[in-house]
């Protein structure tokens, strides 16, 4: 891929990037929806729902025909046996978010397993009883905290710190927040951001975050609803003790995807922590002697409850199997040039209207763009949807824009630039 290039802003020159692309092959994997002004939408929304991959039908199929050939005889005979269906997806989830196997499952929805997580990992004292957030946090994870707070006695006025970007930024600075920690750290409990933030496209330095949180006795988990199949993580190393996401988004696993935990190994064989626990999360040598005794699994799986949505689980494979054949690194790599590419082409259009409140550092966002418009002038997106363009607005005052490195084109980028200067200028 080409490196250290001076953009252009012409169609030539996004052809020419798609030409150079060595994953441009992975669109045709996808279905792109179609819009009345133009053959393909411009779909920048692989963050709010990721696009189909086109082998997911087959994969969901499978399983249908082997329920409908087999009955229950699929637990142990289907062509991939619904009993450890779930071990399936466990080495490819591990590789997107940078873990070892045995810190990743894929079990129920985002919102549950930040609360089953928390069960574990927000153990409040009399001393030490805080948790700290974003302020602007995604709304079920303030629900969800608060209601843990509630839960466990606590009142978010004086037991909820949530961190806000200073006046006049848009963005929380990494050293505010490790200041925050320094300054707050004894008396918390949890810290749990987002690994990126759904509004402002904001990447948080997981790993400074963690060692800043650890040097001061926190725990300290991550949602990565907007993370995960977005960045390069590395979990494990990054030593961060929990993280849940979802698979909907950047995974592109299908609306309500089964989502995903990770605890770290260190934790593994934790069993002393208190869990809620459910059979699937039961060692799987006796889970079937039926005891009534729980005895967990080490690692991730041991805080599973039910046994999964087989159809599901199916979706978010035939989806995996893409990731792999990027692979990370390469995703990464080229969803910097195909956002830095869009970041470039919005400074290309002359207008007040408009103002990128995403930080302009690669290393600060994944690949969606914030764009804040002026006097939330809402026409604007009306504008640009009627155009062909799928994206969304986000109350009060944004457009998120998202070109996703596994479908979208250097073409899509230019395409969406072509449209918004013809409603701007
Ligand atoms: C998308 C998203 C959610 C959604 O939660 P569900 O339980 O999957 O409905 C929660 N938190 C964040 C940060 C999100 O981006």
């Amino acid at each position: 891929m080409m490196m250290n290039l001076t953009f252009e802003a012409s169609s030539e020159f996004a052809a020419r990037l798609d030409g150079d692309d060595p994953l441009g092959p992975l669109r045709s994997e996808f279905y792109i929806p179609r819009s009345p002004t133009r053959r393909d939408a411009i779909y920048f929304t692989g963050n709010s729902l990721g696009l189909q991959p086109k082998r997911t039908r087959a994969y969901i199929g499978e399983e249908l025909d082997d329920w409908a050939r087999l009955g229950v005889e699929g637990h142990l005979h289907a062509r991939h046996p619904w009993l450890p269906y779930h071990e399936f997806v466990t080495e490819p989830l591990a590789r997107v978010v940078g873990a070892k196997p045995i810190e990743v499952v894929a079990m129920n929805s985002l919102t549950t397993d930040l609360h089953l997580l928390m069960v574990s990992f927000y153990r409040p004292t009399s001393d030490r009883f805080k948790i700290v957030i974003e302020k602007g946090a995604f709304p079920s994870d303030q629900y969800a905290v608060e209601s843990q707070l509630r839960f466990h006695g606590y009142h978010p006025s004086t037991a909820l710190i949530e961190l806000a970007p200073r006046d006049g930024e848009s963005t929380l600075g990494t050293d505010d927040i490790l200041d925050a920690m320094d300054r707050d750290g004894d008396s918390v409990a949890l810290v749990m951001l987002g690994g990126v933030n759904y509004y402002t496209g904001q990447a948080f330095d997981i790993r400074r975050i963690t060692e800043a949180g650890h040097r001061k006795g926190c725990i300290v988990g991550f949602d990565l609803a907007h993370a995960a199949g977005n960045l390069k993580l590395e979990l494990h190393d990054a030593g961060v003790d929990f993280a849940a996401w979802c698979s909907y988004k950047y995974l592109n696993a299908g609306p309500g995807a089964i989502a995903g935990i990770f605890v770290h190994e260190k934790h593994a064989r934790s069993f002393d922590l208190p869990r809620f626990a459910g059979w699937w999360g039961h060692d799987k040598a006796t889970r079937f002697l039926m005891g009534p005794d729980f005895v967990p699994l080490p690692g991730a799986e041991g805080w599973q409850l039910s046994n999964p949505p087989i159809f599901q689980l199916a979706a978010l494979r035939a989806s995996l199997e893409l990731f792999d054949k990027a692979g990370m690194e390469a995703l990464r790599t080229k969803s910097e040039l195909l956002t830095g590419y869009l970041a470039f082409l919005l400074t290309q259009i002359e207008t007040d209207r408009i103002s990128v409140i995403t930080p302009s550092d690669p290393a600060e966002r994944g690949c969606q763009l914030s764009i804040r418009v002026r006097n939330a002038d809402k026409s604007l997106f009306a504008e640009i949807t009627e155009k062909g363009v799928i994206a969304d607005w986000r109350e009060p005052d944004v457009i998120r824009v998202a070109p996703v490195p596994l479908y979208n084109s250097f073409t899509d980028v230019f395409g969406f630039y072509e449209i918004l200067s013809e409603c701007l200028t």
